[in-house]
C-alpha cells in the first residue's frame, strides 16, 4: 500500500508584520498545496505559497464568519488524508492561545502526521514594536502570558484564572484578548492588590502599519483607550516596563510608518523593491501589472549574438535585459569574453548593478536615467560605430529613434514583457475600499496596464485618496493622460529616488498635520 504523504504543518505566522515569519515557516509555505489561514495572516505571507495552492480562510474578522473549530479540524484532516501538504497558518505562535493544541490533538487522533513551527507570539512581537521590553534587568524578571477572555469580574467563576495570584505576580503581565474587558481587568488587578499607579499600555494591531498604542496606569488606561477608540486585536501590557516606551519606541517613528503601499513592478523586481519600503515601516502589497517572460523564439537573439563582432556599443535599458542577454550567451556556450571588444552602456544604476553581478562594468551611465539622456550621453562617444540595443520586446522606442540620428542602431529583444491578467484579489479589494495610501508607478507600460485592470470606481480613487508615486516625468505624463494626479515624483529616476519622493511627501504631510491647531 502506498504511504500517505499528507501532513499538516501548524505554522506560526507571527503577529502581523510578514517579516516576522520564521525561515522554516517560509520554506513550508513555498511548498504548500493547501493553506488554511486565520484572518490576521498578511496577504504577503500568502504570496509565498505556490500559485496553484488552495488558499482557505478560516476566519474573516473577529467574531464574524469564523469557521467553527470542528470544521477547521475536519478540513485539515480531509486534505492531509488526500495526501496533500497542508500549512495551517496561525497568528502569532500556534500554541499560545490559538487553539493550536486542540488542532494537533485532533490530527493525532485522526492518524494524521503533523509538525509545529513556532512563531513570534504577540506578547513578544507586539510589545517590542510598541517600545515595551517585556523584561528588563532593572524593572522585571518575569513575564506572564494571560488570556483576558474570561471575565475576571464574573463572581460565580473566576474562569480558570487566579487573578489574585496575577495581581501579586512579580513581573510583567501580558494579557491577550482583553480589550473588551479592559476596565474589568484593570479594576480587578487593583482590587486584588496591584498598585493603581502601575504603568499599563494597550497596543492595537501591533507590528502592522495601523499599530496604535495608548499608555497610562491601571487606574486610567480604560478611560484613555475609550477616548482613542482602540479595538481588537489588541494586547494589554501591565508593569513597570511600560514606562520605558517613550525612550524605546521605534516602529512608529519610522519615516513610512502607517503607509500602505502597492508595488506594481513585475515579480522578481517587486521583492527587492519592497524590502526598502518595509525597512521604512510601510506595509507593502505586491500587484504586478506586467510580467517578465522568456522570449517565444530565440532565433533573432541568437543570430545577433553570432554577429556581435559588428558592434562597438552594447546598450542595456533594464536589469532584465542584462540578465536575459547574459543567460542566453551562456546557453549558447559562450561567456563574457564574447563582449570583450564592446563598450557597455546602462540606463541607470540598477542596470549597471546587474552588469556588476556578471563582473562587468558599464562604460557609460547617463547622469539622469531616462532614454532621452542615455541617447544624449551616447551621442558624442559612439563615433560612428554600430550600436546594439538589448531590450524588452515592447516599450518606448525613444532611445532607438534618438540614437538613429547619430549612429547605426539595431535593437534586439532579449525578454518578453506581457500584461498581467488581473490584480491579486486582495489588492483589488483594498483599492476598491480605498484602504491604501500609495501606488507606485515605474513605467508607462505599468501605468497603462494598471489603468486597464481597474474597475471604473477603483480608477476614480486612484490619484486622489490613493496617491500615485512615479519614477519619472515620462511615467507621470502617462498617468496624467489617463486622468490621474501624481502626488510624488522621483527626482533621481531610480527606485531609491521614488522611495525618497514618498518619504518627502509623507514628512511634509506630517509636518502640516501636526502644525494644525
Ligand atoms: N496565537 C496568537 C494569539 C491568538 S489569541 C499569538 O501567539 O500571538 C488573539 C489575541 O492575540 C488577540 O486578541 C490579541 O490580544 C493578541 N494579538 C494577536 N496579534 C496581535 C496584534 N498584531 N496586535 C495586538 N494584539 C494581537
Amino acid at each position: 500500500m502506498a504511504v500517505n504523504r499528507g501532513i499538516v504543518y501548524l505554522v506560526g505566522a507571527g503577529p502581523g508584520d510578514p517579516g516576522l515569519l520564521t525561515r522554516r515557516g517560509e520554506a513550508l509555505l513555498k511548498v504548500a498545496e493547501v493553506v488554511v489561514y486565520d484572518h490576521l495572516a498578511s496577504s504577503r505571507l500568502l504570496d509565498l505559497a505556490p500559485k496553484t495552492a488552495l488558499l482557505i480562510c478560516a476566519g474573516k474578522s473577529i467574531g464574524h464568519n469564523t469557521m467553527p473549530q470542528g470544521a477547521i479540524n475536519e478540513l485539515l484532516v480531509e486534505h492531509a488524508k488526500a495526501g496533500r501538504t497542508v500549512v495551517r497558518l496561525k497568528g502569532g505562535d500556534p500554541y499560545v492561545f490559538g487553539r493550536g493544541a486542540e488542532e494537533a490533538e485532533y490530527l493525532r487522533d485522526s492518524g494524521v502526521a503533523f509538525q509545529v513551527v513556532p512563531g513570534v507570539t504577540a506578547a513578544v512581537g507586539v510589545t517590542a514594536y510598541a517600545g515595551v521590553p517585556v523584561t528588563h534587568r532593572d524593572a522585571s524578571s518575569a513575564v506572564a502570558f494571560v488570556t483576558g477572555h474570561n471575565d475576571p469580574d464574573a463572581s460565580a467563576s473566576h474562569g480558570r484564572l487566579d487573578w489574585a495570584a496575577l495581581a501579586s505576580f512579580p513581573g510583567t503581565l501580558v494579557i491577550y484578548m482583553g480589550v473588551t474587558r479592559l476596565e474589568s481587568i484593570c479594576k480587578t488587578l487593583v482590587r486584588l492588590g496591584k498598585p493603581a499607579t502601575t504603568p499599563a499600555a494597550l497596543v492595537e494591531a501591533g507590528t502592522l502599519p495601523r499599530q496604535r498604542t495608548v499608555s497610562g496606569t491601571l487606574a486610567d488606561l480604560h478611560r484613555r483607550v475609550a477616548e482613542e477608540g482602540l479595538g481588537p486585536p489588541a494586547l494589554l501590557v501591565v508593569g513597570d516596563v511600560v514606562s520605558r516606551r517613550p525612550a524605546l519606541r521605534w516602529f512608529e517613528n519610522l519615516p513610512l510608518f502607517g503607509q500602505r503601499i502597492v508595488v506594481t513592478r513585475p515579480v522578481g523586481e517587486a521583492e527587492s523593491s519592497s524590502a526598502i519600503l518595509e525597512s521604512y515601516g510601510a506595509e507593502v502589497l505586491i500587484a504586478p501589472t506586467v510580467e517578465i517572460q522568456p522570449l517565444e523564439s530565440y532565433e533573432e537573439l541568437d543570430r545577433t549574438i553570432g554577429r556581435l563582432a559588428e558592434f562597438r556599443w552594447l546598450v542595456f535599458t533594464s536589469a532584465n535585459g542584462v540578465e536575459g542577454f547574459l543567460e542566453r550567451l551562456n546557453v549558447l556556450g559562450r561567456d563574457v569574453r564574447a563582449l570583450g571588444h564592446l563598450k557597455l552602456a546602462a540606463i541607470g544604476p540598477a542596470t549597471a548593478g546587474a552588469l556588476g553581478r556578471f563582473h562587468l562594468k558599464a562604460d557609460l551611465v547617463p547622469r539622469s536615467f531616462r532614454s532621452e539622456d542615455l541617447a544624449e550621453a551616447l551621442g558624442p562617444v559612439v563615433g560612428g560605430g554600430r550600436v546594439l540595443l538589448a531590450r524588452a520586446d515592447r516599450g518606448r522606442t525613444v532611445l532607438k529613434d534618438e540614437l538613429e540620428k547619430i549612429a547605426d542602431v539595431e535593437q534586439v529583444a532579449v525578454y518578453r514583457n506581457t500584461d498581467a491578467d488581473a490584480l491579486p484579489t486582495a489588492v483589488a479589494a483594498r483599492i476598491e475600499q480605498g484602504s491604501l495610501d500609495w501606488i507606485t508607478l515605474t513605467s508607462s507600460a505599468i501605468t497603462e496596464r494598471l489603468h486597464s485592470l481597474l474597475t471604473e470606481s477603483a480608477r476614480s480613487r486612484v490619484g486622489r485618496e490613493i496617491r500615485l508615486a512615479s519614477l519619472s516625468p515620462v511615467t507621470s505624463e502617462t498617468a496624467r493622460r489617463l486622468g490621474w494626479n501624481v502626488a510624488a515624483e522621483a527626482k533621481v529616476y531610480t527606485w531609491g529616488g521614488l522611495v525618497d519622493a514618498i518619504v518627502e511627501a509623507v514628512a511634509t504631510e506630517r509636518t502640516n498635520t501636526s502644525a494644525q491647531p
